[in-house]
């Protein structure tokens, strides 16, 4: 399954630097995946200062 970020976001960018895809930009607010780049590769979870990015 892929990840997707909750709305713990503080929109920090740490992790759309850090995903191999390029899947995550930046939402209204917030970051958000596109589920069908994201490889569940799990390096945005690790990264993410609020614990925002989670598998669904
Ligand atoms: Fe990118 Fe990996 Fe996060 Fe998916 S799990 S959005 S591939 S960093
Ligand atoms: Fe949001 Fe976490 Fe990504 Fe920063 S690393 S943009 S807080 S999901």
């Amino acid at each position: 399954m892929a990840y997707s970020i909750n709305d713990d976001c503080i929109s920090c960018g740490a992790c759309a630097a850090e995903c191999p895809t390029s899947a995550i930009s930046e939402g209204d607010g917030k970051y958000v995946i596109d589920a069908d780049a994201c490889v569940s590769c799990g390096a945005c979870a690790g990264v993410c200062p609020v614990d925002a990015p989670n598998e669904d």
